[in-house]
């Protein structure tokens, strides 16, 4: 039986077959019990009442021969005969019904002394005519009667034996009657046992495994796919329970495959992280740290066990840092950000730039951060070092240069004696590169001071439209000259923000240079405003030769020019760079837009929230 619908066809046919014992049992019971009053009803009911009617005849009988004996020969004759005939008829009806024990004995002896009576009678009929009346009432009271008596005891001898024979049968079937529904009680009692012990047993042992199966699907629904069935049969729940296995068996490889590969990158990319040579850190959203390399603990004196899932504001305590890491979280886009951070570690200066870099799933929903902390202090050293250098250069350039042109303009000025046109050509082209040279000096010496960690910035709360409005006003005049139309748009209810009003108007004064340099007659100058909730923007726009788009961030760095400018316009390159630094000490960002040909435009921002000036 391998199928589990022939095992159920099985004990459904098991039960069937219970139901039909105790079926045949009960009528069985019940055929003896009819067959049992069957006889009680048809024999012994048959054999009493022809005794009855035996009975009767015999009376009628003995009535026939008192009749005769009274002197109604005739009549006395005929009834003798009728009844005579009657008796016989139901004598051998009884003959023919024997049924009991000691019946035929009885019949037998009733047929003899029938005989005997029917004898007497004839003895009677014999002497009639010759004994008077009284003689033959004598004769029938001495000889006939008690022939008469003694019959119908005989009669009443075999009725009692039909009626005990039927008292007995009665009982005998109600004991019969009670032993049948007793039998059929205990065959019904063993076959409702029987069928539920079968049916019980047979349903555990079909579901237990329909239940195992449940439980291990269970199981592994919750993520413990490591279970297998056992297998205890052939059937359908075994073919199942064998397919289950095989799937849950797959599961595992796939789940040990992709998890052992995921791991393996997990570890490959932590090894990447650990290798890399600046400190590093990776934050999660809550801003906790979740990974840290060699580099940072030995930076920060920490151990990744005891930095691992603290704020990351507790292991480095710097307000700025902190805010800095929290706008990166707030911004949409996901573009690694930079800033220079200086850092008081080990007794000894640090600079740092901090690279952080939002960590975005394939979801689009940041993860985390990672955080670079690349060390500048070198470069910072080298700048400053620099700077210094230039600054005493330009000092050491300044005097010199300052006698040199006044050298030159008294010998111009024909105060030591006239010049030919030669001469005069010679000195004008001196006077012009020392005229350069002195700008060059003067952007350098403004650039160091800038630069320096000593410059000072004087902040104060200011109105950014008076500031445009005073420095364009001086630049009327120049434009005008070129053909060059300058136009304002700013206005009077723009907040006030918090500056250095000096440093400012330079980079303001710069870009507006920068614009008449690079337009002609004909060209527009636009300086313009805008405000929302957390900064200003002043952008100065030209229409003038535009810049090659590969310059376009260049010309922010020092020293930077375009090549082919035409060289009578060119200035020092470092104009572009002192703005950034203004801008950026102000907490702003500066950039320019350009199309060759069509103009340039030169965005400045300035944050309106009070900002601590941060030097870059
Ligand atoms: P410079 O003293 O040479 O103007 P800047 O740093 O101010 O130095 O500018 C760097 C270079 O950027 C300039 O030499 C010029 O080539 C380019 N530049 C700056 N402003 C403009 C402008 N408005 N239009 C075209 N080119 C510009």
């Amino acid at each position: 039986m391998k199928s589990l619908k022939h095992k159920i066809s099985f004990i459904y046919l098991v039960l069937v077959l219970m139901i039909a014992i105790v079926g045949i049992v009960s009528v069985i019971n019940l055929y003896g019990l009819t067959r049992e009053i069957e006889g009680l009803i048809v024999d012994n009911y048959k054999s009493l009442e022809i005794i009855a009617k035996m009975t009767e005849v015999l009376e009628r009988q003995d009535s026939a021969i008192l009749i005769y004996t009274n002197g109604n020969v005739e009549l006395g004759l005929e009834k003798f005969q009728t009844n005579m005939n009657n008796f016989y008829v139901y004598y051998n009806e009884e003959s023919n019904n024997i049924t009991e024990i000691g019946e035929r004995e009885m019949v037998e002896i009733i047929g003899e002394h029938y005989r005997v009576y029917l004898d007497s009678f004839y003895q009677l009929e014999k002497i009639y005519d010759t004994y008077p009346q009284e003689k033959l009432m004598e004769y029938y009271l001495e000889e006939i009667a008690p022939k008469f008596f003694q019959l119908k005891d005989d009669l009443r001898g075999l009725e009692e034996i039909n009626e005990n024979a039927m008292f007995k049968r009665k009982n005998q079937v109600v004991r019969n009657s009670q032993t049948s529904t007793k039998a059929i009680f205990l065959v019904s009692m063993v076959a409702v046992t029987g069928g539920f012990i079968i049916s019980r047993f047979f349903v555990k042992k079909f579901t237990k495994p329909i239940e195992h199966l449940t439980e291990t699907m269970k199981l592994v629904e919750i993520g413990d796919i490591d279970k297998r069935i056992d297998i205890t049969s052939d059937d359908e729940i075994g073919v199942l329970s064998r397919e289950f296995n095989k799937m849950t068996e797959r599961l595992l490889v796939f789940e040990k495959s992709t998890l052992g590969k995921v791991i393996t990158e997990k570890n490959k990319s932590v090894a990447i992280v650990k290798s890399i040579s600046d400190p590093l850190m990776v934050l999660d959203i809550d801003y906790r740290i979740t990974l840290i390399n060699k580099a940072f603990e030995n930076l920060f004196s920490i151990t990744e066990s005891e930095a691992y899932n603290k704020y990351f504001s507790e292991v480095i305590q710097k307000q700025n840092l902190n805010d800095y890491i929290r706008s990166i979280f707030s911004q949409e886009i996901a573009r690694p950000k930079e800033k220079i951070f200086h850092f008081e570690l080990h007794s000894s200066d640090y600079y740092f730039n901090i690279i952080a870099t939002k960590i975005i799933d394939t979801t689009s929903s940041t993860e985390g951060m990672v955080v670079l902390f690349q060390n500048v202090t070198e470069l910072k050293e080298l700048e400053k070092m620099k700077t210094n250098f230039m600054s005493t250069i330009s000092h050491e350039f300044k005097t010199p240069l300052t006698a040199i042109m006044m050298g030159t303009s008294l010998l111009n000025e024909g105060a030591v004696g006239n010049l030919n046109r030669e001469q005069g050509e010679v000195l004008t082209s001196i006077e012009e590169d020392c005229e350069r040279l002195s700008n060059l000096v003067d952007d350098l010496l403004y650039m160091s001071k800038i630069q320096s960690t000593k410059a000072v910035y004087h902040m104060k709360q200011t109105s950014i439209t008076s500031i445009i409005k005073e420095a364009v006003k001086h630049f009327y005049p120049q434009a005008a000259r070129k053909g060059v139309n300058l136009k304002v748009m700013v206005f009077d209810n723009f907040p006030k923000v918090y500056i250095d009003q000096e440093k400012i108007t330079w980079v303001i004064n710069n870009l507006i240079v920068n614009a008449l340099k690079y337009t002609s007659t004909g060209d527009e100058i636009s300086i313009y405003g805008e405000v929302d909730q957390k900064k200003v923007s002043i952008t100065v726009r030209d229409s003038g030769i535009g810049i090659p788009e590969e310059y376009i961030d260049k010309i922010f760095e020092q020293f930077v020019q375009v090549e082919n400018s035409d060289l009578e316009i060119r200035g020092t390159g470092l104009g572009l760079s002192i703005a950034k630094d203004i801008v950026r000490a102000h907490g702003g960002e500066i950039w320019c837009e350009s199309a060759l040909d069509i103009g340039s435009s030169f965005t400045f921002t300035l944050p309106l929230e009070v900002n601590e000036v941060t030097r870059g």
